[in-house]
């Protein structure tokens, strides 16, 4: 998955951070993230302060450019805040890739301590972990065979559209357009491929990743309008907000800095 488009959606990404960053927040002793070690996320969580501690990242590595294999790293833009934030925080950082309709569950069981994974804030989810402050906006878009009869949202009716089981392109297209019209499938890519073999119609699914997929994939294309708008924030446990206020922290500074801008250019370049 190299190619990552373009303009638009690179502006879609425009971070929606508090303007305002303390210095205050500037971590001395940061560790670096290939050292980090297995103590358990419960330790961490014991101590008035992160510094020193592992913070285990909860996410599902099929979601180009935020996160992805590329050999054996799980590489991409959250990934990469994600470091920053808890070097921010003076903390060890380790990734756990698993099902996304897993990443919930496991922060709030204390498996992991944060999820970020292009997660969407979303008021049901919103009753099982907090989120912090949003990092990126994002769109749900529409995949179609470039000789797709369908031309605009209102031609989905009918039709038989593919998501990602557990989103929220699976969630709303559901709502909409009922259960039987819906294809969910455990990865993004797997949605894609079908509609490449003329299995399903058409793909509702997050707009940069949607826009990575199409790029990789001959003869598919990107409806003009989006489907949906939403945020993506990281998730810690309910009630963790001495995590969530020092994620937040980390973000403010750096959005401040211009690293968060600087990581997300790297990932989606406009051309
Ligand atoms: N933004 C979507 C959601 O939160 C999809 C995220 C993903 O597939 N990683 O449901």
């Amino acid at each position: 998955m190299k190619k990552f488009l373009t303009a638009a959606m690179a502006v879609m990404t425009a971070l929606s951070l508090g303007a305002c960053a303390s210095s205050a927040a500037k971590s001395g002793g940061t560790e670096s993230a290939k050292d980090a070690s297995s103590e358990s996320a419960g330790e961490a969580k014991a101590e008035g302060s992160y510094a020193g501690k592992t913070l285990i990242m909860a996410t599902n590595a099929e979601f180009p450019p935020y996160e992805y294999h590329e050999g054996k790293d799980i590489v991409g833009i959250d990934v990469e805040i994600a470091k920053a934030v808890a070097e921010q925080m003076g903390a060890k950082f380790e990734v756990s890739d698993m099902a996304f309709d897993a990443i919930i569950s496991a922060v709030d069981s204390g498996k992991a301590d944060f999820g970020a994974a292009g997660m969407t804030v979303t008021e049901d989810r919103k009753k099982n972990v907090d989120f912090s402050d949003t990092y990126a906006t994002s769109v749900q878009s529409v995949i179609v065979p470039e000789n797709s009869d369908i031309k605009s949202i209102d031609d989905l009716k009918g039709k038989k559209i593919g998501v990602q089981q557990g989103t929220t392109g699976d969630i709303y297209a559901t709502k909409d357009y009922g259960k039987d019209a819906i294809q969910p499938f455990p990865k993004g890519v797997d949605a894609v491929l079908a509609l490449g073999a003329g299995k399903v119609d058409a793909v509702i699914i997050d707009g940069n990743t949607a826009k990575a997929f199409v790029a990789d994939q001959k003869g598919l294309k990107l409806l003009d309008s989006a489907y949906a708008e939403e945020e993506y924030a990281i998730c810690v446990k309910k009630g963790n907000t001495e995590l969530r206020d020092g994620i937040n922290a980390a973000l403010k500074e750096l959005k401040a800095s211009g690293k968060l801008d600087e990581i997300v250019a790297k990932y989606i370049k406009a051309d």
